[in-house]
Formats: C-alpha cells, structure tokens, sequence
C-alpha cells in the first residue's frame, strides 16, 4: 500500500509526464506546419514516449493500492523559431524532470518506500538517455548552422525514428 505522500508525489509525477507529452506534440506540430516532417516525426515520437511513462507511473500506482488522480495539464509553448531553440528548450526541460524524479527518490528513501524506490531506479536511467539525446541534437543543429542543406539531411535522420515500447510497459503483462 502506498502511502498518501508517496501517492500524491507520483500522482504529481503522472502530470508532469504528461505535461511533457503535450510540450513534445506542441513542438511536432510546430515543425510540421514549418515543412519539417522528419523533426517533427521525431517529435511525435518523444510525445509517445512520455505517455508511456506517465502510464508506467499510473500502472504502478494502481499495482500498489493507491489511485490515480488525473490533474488539469497546464498549456504549452506553441512556436520554437528554429529546431535548435526547439531542442534547447527539450534539454532545459528534461534536466527539471530529472530533477523530479531524483526528488520522488529521495522521497521514497525518508518515507522508506523500497518498492518505489527499485521502480524508479529505470526512470533514473532513462533520463541519462533523454539528456543525452537532446544534448547530441544540439550539437548536430549547433555545427549545421543556417544550412539548408544539412538540416535537410537532419530531418531526413530524424524521420527514421521509431517508436519503441518501454521495457517496464513491454514487460507488465
Ligand atoms: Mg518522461
């Protein structure tokens, strides 16, 4: 059974995730009215992702007793001028959620919660990989510049990005 302050701060969690949804399918449809199909398929992608984790979040709520509280999402950005901005501000806000979710480990230490804290061990993982995605991209938009050509070639690569279930999702049945 999950205690109310465990509940709550995973519930806050769940929001977050799918604050974060909302932002990455703000920024695909940006680029897709903006001609780039392949950032935005890359966007689309991220936007999946981060359902999935506010669904691990919700299943393991669910597994451990407690409930689901759905919150109103707060709105999002809706323009980013340039895929670089874009993924500037993707990096900015991934570090706050890895933020989050050291915070919810912590919590799960005082409170002596164990389960969580072995639950939230993969998301601590996970946001190694978010950083360093965003991070790889800003390189890549930073050395291209103003190109034309390159960022073509870039949205060409980001248009093969496909989505992949989670492990924790892949493996709850
Ligand atoms: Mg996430």
């Amino acid at each position: 059974m999950l205690s109310k302050t465990i509940e709550d701060a995973i519930n806050a969690q769940v929001n977050a995730e799918l604050w974060s949804a909302y932002l990455y399918l703000s920024m695909a449809h940006n680029f897709e009215a903006d001609g780039k199909s392949g950032i935005a398929n890359w966007f689309k992608v991220q936007f999946k992702e981060e359902q999935a984790h506010a669904e691990i979040f919700m299943n393991y709520i669910n597994q451990r007793g407690g409930r689901v509280w759905l919150k109103p999402i707060d709105a999002v950005e809706t323009e980013w001028a340039t895929p670089l901005d874009a993924f500037k501000a993707t990096l900015e806000h991934e570090r706050k959620v890895t933020a989050m979710i050291n915070n919810l480990y912590a919590l799960a230490e005082a409170e002596h919660d164990y389960a969580t804290r072995e639950m939230l061990n993969w998301f601590i993982s996970e946001q190694v990989e978010e950083e360093e995605s965003a991070q790889q991209l800003i390189d890549k938009f930073t050395l291209i510049g103003n190109d034309g050509m390159g960022i073509y070639m870039l949205d060409q690569e980001l248009a093969a990005r496909v989505y992949n279930v989670p492990s924790p999702l892949a493996t709850a049945e």
